[in-house]
């Protein structure tokens, strides 16, 4: 359902609007290493300022993300607190759906390479053992050696 606010609704002084919407207004496909599965919920103060209709406050929600390294998916806490955006309204639009912005401001908020921690291991390129999980009997990767050879270089 769209989060929509009529200005007519909107007290002179301002109005404090809270609630929550389902996920399913982030819009997220399938396979892109987001899972939306919790309500997204926002904080505002919403005021009509001459011709505009303001909308102040916070938006946040909780998404699984999948790791970069490990590729286990995580829950994580995303908020924007400074959600802000101003929206022309006239006799003829008196309705401003906000949808879409509350979308983008989350969106905006996820990581470009999230990570299940910064400890994270990932997994081994050889084998895809979890190296969080435990090591496995792989040789470690050729550079590594190479930077042994370095190190021996070095102190001759
Ligand atoms: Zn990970
Ligand atoms: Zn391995």
């Amino acid at each position: 359902m769209p989060l929509t606010i009529h200005s007519r609704k909107i007290s002179p002084d301002g109005s404090h609007i809270a609630g929550e919407e389902a996920p399913s207004i982030l819009d997220i496909g399938e396979n892109q290493g987001i899972r939306a599965q919790e309500p997204v919920k926002y904080d505002f103060f919403v005021q009509v300022v001459s011709r505009e209709l303001v909308v102040k406050g916070s938006v946040n929600t909780q998404l699984s993300l999948e790791c970069v390294r490990c590729g286990a998916f995580f829950s994580t806490y995303i908020e924007d607190s400074s959600f802000l955006r101003a929206y022309e309204i006239s006799e003829e639009v008196e309705t401003v759906d906000l949808t879409e912005d509350i979308r983008e401001a989350v969106l905006l908020k996820v990581p470009n390479f999230p990570l299940c921690s910064s400890q994270c291991k990932g997994v081994c390129l050889q084998c895809g053992q979890d190296l969080n999980a435990g090591t496995c009997a792989c040789e470690p990767p050729h550079w590594e050696n190479r930077w042994g050879a370095l190190d021996q270089l070095d102190s001759k």
